[in-house]
C-alpha cells in the first residue's frame, strides 16, 4: 500500500515536528516563528508493505494582500488535493481564527481525515481543546481523532498505523 498523506494546520501547531518525528530525521524546518516552512516538503517513509509520502505544507494563512502569504495559501492548497489522507493537527488549547480557516478548507476534503491533537505533553497549562473537540468532531464527522504529541513522539505509532490502514 502506498499513498499521498497531507499535513495541514494553521502555523506553529507543530506540522514540521511532527514530520520529523515520523521520519526520525531533521527535515521540514521547525519554529516558533510562523511561516518557517515556505514550501511543501515532502518525506517518505517505508515501512513493510505500507510507503507513506507526507507532505507538510505551509500552513493556511488569513487571507492577505502579501505575495508569500498568497504563495503559501496556495501551496497548501494544492496539498489537500490528490491525496489520500490527511492530516489536520490542532493544538489542544489553543484554537484561533485560522483553525476555523483551515478547518472550512478539511471540510472539502473527499477522502480521510485525521484530527491529530497535539501539544498533549503541556498537561499542566489550562484552556485545553477538550471542550472544542465535540464540536470540532460534529463538524468533520468522519474524522478520527488521536490526541498526540509531536515533540514527545506520543501516539505517533496510532497516528502512522491509523494512517496506513487509510492509504
Ligand atoms: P508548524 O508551523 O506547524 O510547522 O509548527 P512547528 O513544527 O514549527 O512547531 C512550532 C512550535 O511548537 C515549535 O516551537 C515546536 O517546538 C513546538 N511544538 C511542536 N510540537 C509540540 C509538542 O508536541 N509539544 C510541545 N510542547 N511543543 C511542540
Ligand atoms: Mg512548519
Amino acid at each position: 500500500r502506498c499513498g499521498y498523506v497531507a499535513i495541514v494546520g494553521r502555523p506553529n501547531v507543530g506540522k514540521s515536528t511532527l514530520l520529523n518525528h515520523i521520519l526520525g530525521q531533521k527535515l521540514a524546518i521547525t519554529s516558533r516563528k510562523p511561516q518557517t516552512t515556505r514550501h511543501n516538503m515532502l518525506g517518505i517513509k517505508t515501512e513493510g508493505n505500507v510507503q507513506a509520502v507526507y507532505v507538510d505544507t505551509p500552513g493556511l494563512h488569513k487571507k492577505s494582500d502579501k505575495a508569500l502569504n498568497r504563495y503559501m495559501n496556495r501551496s497548501a492548497s494544492a496539498a489537500l488535493k490528490d491525496v489520500d489522507v490527511v492530516i489536520f493537527v490542532v493544538d489542544r488549547n489553543r484554537w484561533t481564527e485560522e483553525d476555523q480557516l483551515v478547518l472550512e478548507r478539511v471540510q472539502y476534503v473527499q477522502g480521510p481525515v485525521i484530527i491529530a491533537v497535539n501539544k498533549t505533553d503541556r498537561l499542566d497549562e489550562k484552556g485545553d481543546l477538550i471542550p472544542h473537540l465535540s464540536w470540532l468532531q460534529e463538524q468533520l464527522p468522519n474524522a478520527e481523532v488521536v490526541p498526540i504529541s509531536a515533540q514527545q513522539g506520543h501516539n505517533l505509532d496510532t497516528l502512522e498505523r491509523l494512517v496506513a490502514e487509510r492509504l
